[in-house]
């Protein structure tokens, strides 16, 4: 009798989880009220130059974001005005789980639940409850390191880890990082080909009606870059030079 209650109150549970699943994706993409977007930064380095620029850092650096999804989100005939509103949240002591050394479908799976439990413990619920937090691991900019880990955004758990440099002048290629792991959160996809980093035509390309195709003037935001030929492209220097694509647009719902 006892192993039937218990079997029973599991099931309700499980169902509870799916349902609950399946509520969260469709209020995702419902677009009815802006989405709120915890930005939390840390120190990966901990180094002073680092320390000194976090210091400094206040929520205006991150007005642009907000500007560029409004219009980006008007161009696609998005009803709703803001769809995104940014809030500077505390500053993080604590470093998030280290992404898996090996590749493999297990690994990521252990290191996005690590991330998900370590997201809970470290940045509860406040009021408003964001919608989505973002980890901003800033660098000090140094010639030695110029490349920086690789950035994650999850669309489970709704968190993302942005690799940034700390540094004005980097600001606008930060906004960058930081509107395209955004957008993983609400199920894009990657826009680029993995072992060449090319923008793939043409849902990688800004304006793939454009004749002649290349080069392009500005880069499609999931496929991060702008293509200058078959086999170059350059880094956006900021969202000015970026655009949402309509299969990105399709893909967070802005568009059916
Ligand atoms: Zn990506």
């Amino acid at each position: 009798m006892v192993t039937r209650r218990r079997l029973l109150l599991l099931l309700f549970i499980l169902l509870a989880v799916v349902l609950s699943a399946a509520l969260a994706r469709w209020r995702m993409h419902a677009w009815d009220r802006p989405q709120v977007v915890a930005l939390y930064p840390i120190s990966a380095d901990g180094l002073p130059a680092t320390e000194a620029y976090l210091q400094r850092l206040d929520g205006a650096a991150f007005d642009a974001l907000q500007d560029f999804f409004a219009a980006e989100a008007a161009r696609h005939g998005l009803a709703l005005a803001q769809p995104f509103r940014f809030e500077l949240g505390r500053r993080m002591v604590k470093q998030p789980p280290a992404p898996p050394s090996q590749a493999g479908p297990l690994a990521a799976i252990s290191w996005s639940l690590r991330m998900r439990w370590w997201a809970w413990r470290e940045t509860p619920a406040t009021s408003p409850v964001p919608d989505v937090r973002l980890y901003l691991m800033f660098h000090a900019p140094s010639r030695e390191t110029q490349r920086l880990p690789h950035s994650v955004g999850l669309q489970k758990g709704r968190l993302g880890l942005a690799h940034l440099f700390a540094s004005p002048a980097q600001q606008g290629s930060n906004q960058v990082v930081i509107a395209h792991e955004l957008l993983h959160t609400f199920g894009a996809s990657d826009k680029y080909d993995g072992a060449s980093l090319q923008p793939r035509p043409p849902e990688g390309y800004a304006e793939p009606e454009r004749f002649p195709p290349l080069p392009q003037l500005k880069a499609e935001l999931m496929a991060g870059r702008i293509p200058l030929s078959e086999t170059e492209s350059r880094i956006p220097a900021g969202l000015g030079e970026t655009l949402v694509g309509e299969r990105s647009a399709r893909e967070i719902g802005w568009r059916r």
